[in-house]
């Protein structure tokens, strides 16, 4: 399962390949990083 975040609302849920969100039906979902995810971006902005 991945998780998303709609940016409209911050409503999170788990579904494999959502549409849109079951709260406000915006398309407005980004995907929740997870802990490596941001361990990476962290460590991209402290090289740049
Ligand atoms: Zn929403």
């Amino acid at each position: 399962m991945k998780k998303w975040i709609c940016t409209n609302c911050n409503y999170r849920f788990e579904t494999e390949n959502p549409k849109d969100c079951p709260y406000c039906g915006m398309e407005t979902l980004i995907k929740e990083k997870n802990a490596s995810e941001l361990l990476e971006e962290v460590g991209r902005l402290l090289e740049n």
